[in-house]
């Protein structure tokens, strides 16, 4: 299979599953992405590689090349940045311990959550988010986002972060993840690439993304998320000419969560750029191929 040039594959590296915050499982995902016409897929839900095995063996029984994946949360300068992983071992056991850790303290935060949500007005949340939660390690606001729409609080779940999850609202409860350098290692350690997810979504300024993005070379990082769900057309042109910069791989992905809360589907993308150099060419050897 030749993977390249860039601008004619249908990649989508980067979507999530009811092991984490998604709604559908890992099967109905590659189900998706092969209906949708994905023609390299990789599920990389949060935190979290327990879904790798049954993806990758979906995808293979499909026909459709497979890459490992995972979206690990990074505290970086005061913010949480996402950061890809792609074409690891999932078996790798400090790459599993580390995101064991940096699940570890989302139980307590989603009580404290609770409690922020109870202050003001809105009962059981706790409870509430657990039934939406596969995998109780990873009860995340998206899961509080869709019982506050269960209970009428907010018509969609965007509203409900604009309104109760986000900085400075009541079901906000700040959160320390894994430093940027220790997502990068576990990711790097055990054979992959790392990514930085969606970038045009943080709050940073010029110096701090420039901090950023020069640290995360620094500590092995390789590749910068160009085209994803959550981007604009200027996004795409920054963040091209970004990886341009610091000599980056480029990747695409939908962030896929929901059939009925994600504006972007799987596969549902502009192609990259062919002027770019894509993160799959530097993971030909890490590619599982359908037999
Ligand atoms: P957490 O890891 O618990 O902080 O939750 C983060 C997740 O919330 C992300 O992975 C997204 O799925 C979701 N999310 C974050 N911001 C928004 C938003 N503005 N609208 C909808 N979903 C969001
Ligand atoms: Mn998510
Ligand atoms: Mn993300
Ligand atoms: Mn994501």
């Amino acid at each position: 299979m030749n993977f390249s040039p860039a601008g004619v594959l249908n990649a989508d590296l980067h979507c999530h599953s009811s092991v984490s915050d998604g709604t559908l499982c890992p099967e109905d995902l590659a189900a998706r992405a092969q209906a949708n016409g994905v023609q390299l897929w990789a599920l990389t839900d949060h935190d979290e590689v327990g879904g790798q095995h049954r993806a990758r063996a979906a995808a293979l029984s499909l026909g459709l090349p497979y890459l490992t994946g995972t979206e690990i949360s990074v505290t970086f300068a005061g913010e949480t940045v996402h950061i890809v992983g792609l074409g690891f071992d999932p078996d790798d056991a400090a790459l599993v311990d580390g995101l064991a850790r940096t699940r570890g303290g989302r139980e307590a935060r989603a009580r404290e959550m609770a409690e922020g949500l109870a202050r003001v007005g809105i009962r059981g949340a706790y409870e509430g988010a657990l039934k939406y939660v596969g995998n109780p390690e990873l009860i995340s606001r998206t899961h509080f986002a869709r019982f506050l729409v269960e209970v009428g609080a907010c018509r969609d779940t965007q509203e409900v972060f604009r309104k109760y999850l986000t900085e400075g609202k009541p079901g906000y409860v700040p959160h320390r993840w894994a430093s940027l350098r220790d997502a990068v290692g576990w990711i790097v350690n055990a054979g992959g690439v790392a990514v930085v997810a969606h970038p045009g979504r943080y709050k940073f300024t010029a110096n701090e993304e420039y901090a950023l993005f020069s640290e995360f070379r620094e500590f092995g990082g390789r590749g910068v998320e160009v085209v994803t769900g959550s981007h604009t057309q200027q996004d795409y042109v920054k963040y091209a000419a970004l990886a341009q910069e610091f000599d980056l791989l480029a990747s695409r992905g939908s962030d896929f969560h929901s059939p009925d809360e994600s504006h972007t589907d799987l596969g549902a993308l502009p192609y990259l750029s062919g002027t770019l150099r894509p993160v799959w060419e530097a993971l030909a050897d890490r590619v599982h191929l359908p037999s």
